[in-house]
């Protein structure tokens, strides 16, 4: 493939809550409806996704309520991967090829996470999801959506945020005066102290100069065709 013929390749970050709709669990209304954006828009976009487990559990929660935090981590981890088979399933109901990836080895349930099998899989046309986070307590998977952004050489990271759609002079819900901001550079988000994901995330696409665009649940087909919603984040 020559350089001209290169497709917008992304990677979408997704929350478990999203999932859930508030609640525990997977609501299967909801992910349908993402499910049938994301494989609308594979049809011009190379698609890699990373799938949050906050609707299930998340490490640091049950640490605060006595479990060993490295096994309520690999609870979380688990969670993400329930998430990515039901994304999974959805999408091919919505007809478009898909993958699923695992940091944590589960051959009969999922491929390994390879990139460069992963970039096959998207050169081919294939929807990649990453489930199990990094596969390392303490992480999160605003982390690894980073990370897998720079391995896999994504144009951008998307972040699809629940109830917000992106980032603002102040939290919207608590101060009315809020502004939201289109466009910022690293260095702004962090001289004014804007919280736009956990600050591993932030670090590694700032010092690797991987933008960012931070956008509501309602905007996943604009965003990922590259429509300029939301907010920008950028070196
Ligand atoms: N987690 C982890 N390592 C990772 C990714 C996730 O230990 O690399 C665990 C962690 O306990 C986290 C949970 O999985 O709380 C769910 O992930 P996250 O909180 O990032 O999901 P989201 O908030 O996006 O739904």
């Amino acid at each position: 493939m020559n350089l001209v013929d290169k497709k917008r390749r992304v990677l979408l970050k997704l929350s478990g809550e999203a999932f859930g709709g508030g609640a525990l669990g997977v609501n299967p209304d909801i992910v349908s409806g993402i499910a049938k954006d994301i494989a609308k828009a594979a049809q011009e976009v190379e698609i890699a996704i990373v799938v949050g487990g906050g609707n299930f559990f998340r490490g640091a929660e049950l640490s605060n309520r006595g479990m060993d935090r490295g096994r309520a981590d690999y609870m979380g981890m688990l969670g993400t991967v329930m998430n990515a088979l039901a994304l999974q399933d959805f999408i091919e109901q919505a007809g478009a090829d898909v993958r699923v990836q695992t940091a944590i080895s589960m051959a009969q349930v999922a491929e390994p996470y390879l990139p460069l099998r992963a970039i096959r899989h998207m050169e081919k046309g294939r929807i990649v999801i990453f489930g199990a986070g990094a596969g390392l307590p303490y992480f999160s998977t605003d982390t690894v959506a980073a990370q897998r952004a720079l391995e896999i050489s994504a144009d951008e990271v998307l972040v699809a945020k629940n109830g917000v759609d992106g980032v603002y002079t102040a939290d919207p819900k608590k101060d009315p005066s809020a502004k939201k901001l289109t466009d910022l550079s690293y260095q702004d988000a962090l001289v004014q102290g804007l919280k736009v994901v956990d600050a591993t995330a932030f670090s590694l696409c700032m010092d690797n100069k991987m933008p960012m665009r931070v956008f509501g649940m309602e905007q996943i087909s604009e965003a990922l065709i590259g429509v300029p919603v939301g907010t920008l984040v950028r070196a």
